[in-house]
């Protein structure tokens, strides 16, 4: 059967780039394991300030232009609700870190989030010395909801195969890829940390960091905002909060660990003093470049093969802009900037 594209792997990269594909009429077919689950356990924050410095998250409104309007575009076919606006508590540690952020929140490109004045008012539970920052237009994308609706959605339209795409059965000729019953134009290969196996493209040099996050509940816990301290407490309703996430440059595996879940707690409870039960404990690995920007483009040798990654860790924001931008690099032959294209390296 002649298409136009396989894509390989259904994370938030996969999604973008299927949904970019829909758009422009193309036709496609999309291979998904269930290998790797970054996409699924994500916290799923879009917040265009980097909470650690108070600097701006790069290319982050340009990034955030397209994205809402992305994930208001999926609601509206789905009828259901992934984009739940969540204001950003930030506690201060010091008066220091509360001069930084009034600095900070007075530069044009931060002036949209960054509410100036600090933020005195006690929280049951939470400990709060030097009060917090206000970060508001910021949000959550239920991740999870999202990419299993939009998996089941191709399962009935017949464009997902559940299955591992095999690398050796891939047959490669000028103008066609051919595998299995399918002639397609292209494959974009969008595996996230499996990129690490794909043959073709596990030269670029990913710096993946593995994540584990707790679900806890709390009921004394009575905040519809999320607090960011040691780790961010982020509101699911009911009294559930995710609490994460936890940085390991090391384990290759998705497994969670005894270890992760001990890092999570002590962190919790260096600010929160109400009790708490963990209900829910994943971990999943951050396709994270060493230079935090994403890898896009075409196959040094190969031109019908291309790859779509390095989404790291905020791929709710850059994969609809990545998404796009590869697209049109791809059909339209626009040049990549430097800081998407693989041949940076
Ligand atoms: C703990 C944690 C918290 C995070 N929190 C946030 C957050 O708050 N906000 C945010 O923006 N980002 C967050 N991220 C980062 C975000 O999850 C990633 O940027 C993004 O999900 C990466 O998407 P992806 O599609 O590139 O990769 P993945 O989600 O890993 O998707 C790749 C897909 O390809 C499939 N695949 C791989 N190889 C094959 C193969 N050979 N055949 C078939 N299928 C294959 C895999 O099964 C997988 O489904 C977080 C990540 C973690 C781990």
């Amino acid at each position: 059967m002649k298409i136009d594209y396989i894509i390989v792997g259904l994370g938030l990269a996969g999604l973008s780039f299927s949904r970019e594909l829909e758009k422009n009429g193309k036709s496609y077919i999309v291979y998904e394991d269930n290998s790797q689950n970054s996409s699924i356990v994500a916290g799923g924050m879009y917040n265009p300030v980097i909470l650690k410095r108070f600097t701006p998250v790069w290319n982050a409104i340009e990034q955030l232009n397209l994205a809402l309007p992305f994930y208001k575009d999926l609601e509206k076919k789905f009828n259901k609700k992934y984009d739940y606006s969540v204001d950003i508590y930030r506690i201060f540690k010091t008066i220091e870190e509360q001069n930084n952020w009034f600095i900070a929140s007075d530069k044009p490109r931060l002036s949209n989030y960054m509410v100036s004045e600090i933020l005195h008012e006690k929280y049951e539970g939470i400990q709060s010395n030097f009060g917090f920052g206000k970060l508001i237009n910021t949000g959550r994308i239920d991740t999870k909801s999202l990419i299993n609706d939009y998996r089941n959605y191709l399962l009935t339209m017949g464009l997902l195969k559940n299955e591992s795409f095999n690398y050796e059965k891939l047959k490669l000729d000028q103008s066609n890829c051919t595998y299995e019953e399918f002639q397609a134009t292209k494959v974009v290969f969008c595996e996230g940390f499996g990129l690490s196996t794909n043959p073709f493209f596990n030269y670029l040099p990913m710096k993946e960091a593995k994540g584990e996050l707790l679900v806890i509940h709390a009921p004394k816990l009575k905040v519809d905002f999320l607090i960011k301290a040691a780790v961010f407490v982020m509101p699911l309703g009911n009294n559930y909060y995710k609490v994460g996430a936890t940085f390991n440059w090391k384990d290759k595996s998705k497994n969670p660990t005894q270890e992760g879940k001990n890092e999570l707690i002590s962190k919790l409870e260096s600010f929160l003093t109400v009790p708490y039960k963990i209900v829910e404990h994943v971990a999943g690995i951050r396709p994270t470049i060493k230079d935090r920007r994403p890898l896009l483009g075409k196959h040094p040798k190969h031109n019908n093969l291309a790859v779509f990654n390095g989404l790291g860790t905020r791929g709710v924001m850059i994969a609809p802009l990545a998404a796009k931008t590869l697209y049109n690099h791809l059909e339209k032959g626009v040049e990549l900037d430097n800081d998407f294209t693989i041949n940076r390296f």
